[in-house]
């Protein structure tokens, strides 16, 4: 089964990085916080790249 990534809210600073980079699984809440609208939306290396990328290491799989 294809692992589900999540992002902690309270730890997102906004920055847009994962959007920007998988607008397809990423997009900003009302309070412009990242969140995962399509976990099957790209694939697990893309979302890796964009957990790699944010600065608060923020986005995590579920286990
Ligand atoms: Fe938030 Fe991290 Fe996404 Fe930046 S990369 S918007 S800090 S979840």
């Amino acid at each position: 089964m294809a692992r589900i990534p999540y992002v902690v809210k309270e730890e997102c600073i906004s920055c847009g990085v994962c959007v920007d980079t998988v607008p397809t699984v990423f997009r900003f809440d009302d309070d412009t916080k990242a969140e995962v609208f399509d976990p099957a939306g790209d694939t697990e290396a893309a979302i890796q790249e964009a957990m790699d990328l944010c600065p608060v290491s923020c986005i995590h799989w579920k286990e």
